[in-house]
Parts: structure tokens; C-alpha cells; sequence
């Protein structure tokens, strides 16, 4: 999807210079979840253990992958990163869990597209460190036991309810993300913009944190994009004027809105009186796929009050309608 706002990973967002934050400590928001994995860090090495596996669970591109580098650079351990569907078979898990050395964090990033068939041969190796594999088949085959170095698991994945209960049961310390607050994500765009050697004023940053959607990934995309259009511009100083200049450009509006989630609310508003309306029917109206509407689009409509999840489907809001230059319906009224 070729979103400017998009949360997900694009290419481009790797750049020539990574804006990851290396340590906990220059990792900005996310306040609770930070305390208590310092925490945790701190007594296993204290105790000279593994860590806990963790789960962090929340919408793409809000640090995952990076609190997962961090933590095992705080461990002092080695990092191994992969995810739910590039492992398609038992056999291809095994391979990666008996390379460990003792304490190595594994990554798995999308850990609920896991198939059944290797989640069940994860469970032994995250309880006890040990596979149980099937060698051979029909009456020749046996089951072999193999011990692994105890190790750190951490997934990611991005709801919760996506993933098995018996797998979420098998993380000692779950942490949800939350969407980012704008002053942290001004702090994140600040330090971006010293990285990329960029001179952005204070309210330069603003302007771009507060489009960013809760969201890092998305900050620094725009950030970058921002970058490219004073480049060109031959601008040295960037204030709000110029960053909102190029948001604007690229049709990212002053809340961070573009011209699919308006498409989006619009769609709700006045194919279904307001809704509300199944996400099916959503996804077929818009020819999306259910996934896209459900991961990309809706969680930060939803943050931002714009639209509802109920049971019987999607409603805009009063805010939603309001956001549109509707008419509010008489219904929403209180
Ligand atoms: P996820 O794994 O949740 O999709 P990532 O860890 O890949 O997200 O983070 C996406 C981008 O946002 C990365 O480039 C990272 O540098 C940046 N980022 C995420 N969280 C922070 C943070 N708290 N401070 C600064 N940058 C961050």
C-alpha cells in the first residue's frame, strides 16, 4: 500500500540512517512498559538467568522490534529475529532454536501466523527448553528428544486475540503498546531530525509529531519526507510552515488523516447512514482486504474517537461526522 501514513514497514523507512534507539534509556514513551522491562532485565541478570519470555503486543510501528533489540542488548545477549510465516515448517524452528546460545533473545515478529504444527513444538522449547521431534515415519518413526540452551522468546504480534491461548499463556511477561502521546513523538521527531543532521525548529517538530498518527514509524517517515521536499526547496531552516507545507503536499491533513480514511469514514457515513456496518461489508465496499481495515486503518480512527467498534459493526461518530462536515444524525445526538 503505497501510504504515506501507513504503520507498516516500507522500504523506505529503513534510509541510510537507522533512527532506532539503541538503549532503554533513549527510548521515549511507552513509560510503564520500559520501567518493567528494565525491571525484569535487571533481576535476571541480577540472577544470572535467561529473561522471561516476553510478548509485546500492539499496531505496527510502534517499537516492538526495537524493545526487542534493546532487550537483548541490555541482557548482553545475542539477537535473533524472524516471523510467524517465514516459519513454515517444525523442522525449520528446530533449526533456528538449537543455533541459540544460552540466553540469545529470539524475535518473532507476527507470532500468530505461526502454524499449529510448529506453535506445538514451541511450547516444550519456551517451558522446559527441550523439542520433541518426530524422526522417520509411519511404524519406524520415533520421537527424539533434544535439550536446548534456555533462551529468551519474544514475540509480537499486533492484537492480542489474534494469538492461541496456549502460546499467550507461555509468556511470563506480556506488554501492550500504546499509541504515542504527541509530546513523546515530538521528542522522537527532535532527535530524528539531529540524527539526519536536519535543522527543524521546535514547532517544525510539533507540526510533524502531531500528524504522525501515534505513531513512530510514521513520524519518521514524514520526517524524512519533510526533509526531501526542503531539499529540494533549498529551505535550511524548517519551521511549522515549511513541515506543514510538504504534510500537506503529501495529503497527510492536520490530524494525520489521508484520502483512504476519509474514503473510509465517508463510506460508513453515507453508504450506511453511519453505520453500523460489518467489517465484511466494509472491506468488500472499499475493495480492501478485512486485515488491512482491521490492523492499518481503524486502530487509529478508533484512538482518535472518529469511529466505533461494536458489536453489531462499525458506527462513525459524532466526531467522525463532524471531522467530514456532516450534519451529525439526530440518533447520535445525546
Ligand atoms: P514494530 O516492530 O512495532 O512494528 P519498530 O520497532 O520496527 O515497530 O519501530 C518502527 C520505527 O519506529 C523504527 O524505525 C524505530 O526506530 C522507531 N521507533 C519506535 N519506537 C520508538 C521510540 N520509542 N523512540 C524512537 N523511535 C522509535
Amino acid at each position: 500500500d503505497g501510504r504515506v501514513v501507513t504503520p507498516d514497514f516500507r522500504e523506505e523507512d529503513s534510509g541510510d540512517i537507522s533512527l532506532r534507539p539503541a538503549q532503554l534509556d533513549d527510548f521515549v514513551g511507552q513509560r510503564a512498559v520500559r520501567e518493567n522491562l528494565r525491571v525484569f532485565v535487571q533481576a535476571a541478570r541480577g540472577r544470572g538467568d535467561a529473561l522471561d519470555h516476553v510478548l509485546f503486543f500492539g499496531p505496527p510501528g510502534l517499537g516492538k522490534t526495537t524493545l526487542a533489540q534493546i532487550v537483548a542488548r541490555e541482557m548482553a545477549v545475542g539477537f535473533r529475529a524472524t516471523s510467524g510465516p517465514v516459519i513454515a515448517k517444525a523442522g525449520d524452528l528446530a533449526a533456528i532454536l538449537t543455533n541459540l546460545q544460552p540466553h540469545d533473545v529470539l524475535f518473532i515478529d507476527e507470532i500468530h501466523r505461526l502454524s499449529p504444527a510448529v506453535e506445538e513444538v514451541l511450547y516444550p522449547a519456551m517451558e522446559d527448553f527441550h523439542l520433541d521431534l518426530i524422526i522417520g515415519e509411519g511404524p519406524a518413526a520415533r520421537s527424539v528428544r533434544i535439550d536446548l540452551p534456555p533462551f529468551t522468546l519474544v514475540g509480537a504480534t499486533t492484537r492480542s486475540g489474534l494469538i492461541t491461548t496456549p502460546l499467550r499463556e507461555r509468556f511470563g511477561i506480556p506488554l501492550r503498546l500504546q499509541f504515542y502521546e504527541p509530546e513523546e513523538l515530538q521528542q522522537i521527531v527532535s532527535r530524528g531530525a539531529r540524527v539526519l543532521k536536519m535543522n527543524l525548529t521546535d514547532d517544525g517538530a510539533a507540526e510533524i509529531a502531531r500528524r504522525a498518527r501515534g505513531t513512530p514509524r510514521v513520524a519518521g517517515r514524514l520526517l524524512r519526507r519533510v526533509r526531501d521536499f526542503a531539499a529540494v526547496a533549498g529551505v535550511e531552516v524548517i519551521a511549522a510552515l515549511q513541515a506543514d507545507g510538504a504534510l500537506r503536499r503529501l495529503d497527510v491533513d492536520e490530524r494525520g488523516l489521508d484520502a483512504m480514511d476519509r474514503r473510509y469514514m465517508r463510506c460508513i457515513a453515507e453508504n450506511y447512514g453511519g453505520g453500523p456496518v460489518g467489517v465484511e461489508t466494509m472491506a468488500a465496499a472499499l475493495s480492501e482486504q478485512r486485515d488491512v481495515l482491521e490492523e492499518v486503518i481503524e486502530p487509529y480512527l478508533i484512538q482518535q474517537g472518529l469511529v466505533q467498534r461494536t458489536p453489531r459493526g462499525r458506527m462513525l461518530s459524532r466526531g467522525g461526522f463532524t471531522y467530514l462536515g456532516l450534519d451529525v444524525p439526530r440518533s447520535l445526538e445525546q
